[in-house]
């Protein structure tokens, strides 16, 4: 069985790769999960995961020199596919690959998250929206980042992904969230996952090189991404037909 999730949002810094580590480890303790840098032209989640040191990364997969397995590191209880940061690597990179290498995957895990691009305009961008089962809106509680990331609801339902929930991150003032919360609930197809508060433990995590339930397992921000793991009730799909849907997608012009 196998599901994939992008985990995405209308803007970059609202916390998606953060995110996308601690969805992870919380769902590892329950699934095979394997994470993917697939915004490859942004990459960080390799400096999020202590993984800045690695000499193969998506970059060298999707270049062709590099097979899956080879950019694919067991770490924090997960497999961890980081990408470069160079823009050599990002050049030489042909981001329709990415579609074998989530296949390869998909055959191996139960849960594949997919740290993905922010803005969602060009056809490398949306494509691990367009992969993914489902899409994990990230979105900080204000009423701008609401109106992106409903764009971002609208632009995977368009490819026919799903809106597994809205996770919102950075919260300083709980009313903030009752208060866009409650539009959440009217306007998103999914439920409201997590408020995640804004934390120096993030912060300090980020910093340390380790992904939050590694670096602070018992600050509150962990708590409210484990809670958010447990309201996304992974489906499985069957790890041979998702993977034929992976090879086989076609990457459609953004609307
Ligand atoms: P994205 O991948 O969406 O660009 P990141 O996950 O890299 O966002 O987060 C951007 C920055 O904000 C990072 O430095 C991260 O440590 C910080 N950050 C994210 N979430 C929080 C939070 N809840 N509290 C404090 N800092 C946060
Ligand atoms: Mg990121």
């Amino acid at each position: 069985m196998v599901e994939a999730f992008a985990v995405a949002s209308g803007k970059g810094g609202t916390g998606k790769t953060t995110s996308t580590l601690a969805l992870g480890m919380a769902l590892a303790e329950e699934y095979d999960v394997t994470v993917v840098d697939a915004d490859t032209g942004m990459a960080n989640l390799l400096f999020h995961a202590g993984l800045a040191d690695v000499d193969v990364t998506l970059h060298d997969v999707l270049s062709g020199s590099a097979s899956t397995h080879e950019a694919a590191y067991d770490r924090f209880g997960m497999r961890v596919v980081p990408c470069g940061t160079s823009l050599a690597g990002f050049r030489d990179a042909d981001p329709e690959r990415l579609r074998s290498v989530v296949a390869d995957l998909a055959a191996d895990t139960d849960v594949l998250l997919l740290d993905s691009p922010a803005a969602l305009g060009s056809k490398t961008a949306v494509l691990p929206v367009v992969l993914a089962d489902r899409v994990v809106v990230v979105l900080n509680p204000t009423v701008p980042s609401l109106s992106d990331a409903l764009k971002v609801q609208e632009y995977a339902r368009s490819y026919g992904t799903e809106t597994a929930g809205v996770l919102f991150n950075r919260v300083r003032d709980e009313d903030a969230v009752d208060r866009v919360g409650e539009q959440a609930e009217r306007y998103f197809d999914g439920p409201t996952l997590a408020a995640v508060p804004e934390s120096d433990a993030v912060r300090a995590s980020r910093q340390a090189g380790e992904p939050l339930l590694a670096h602070a397992p018992d600050s509150p921000a962990a708590a409210a991404y484990r809670s958010a793991a447990t309201s996304l009730d992974v489906r499985s799909g069957a790890a041979g037909a998702v993977a034929d849907r992976f090879r086989s997608a076609v990457i459609p012009d953004p609307p």
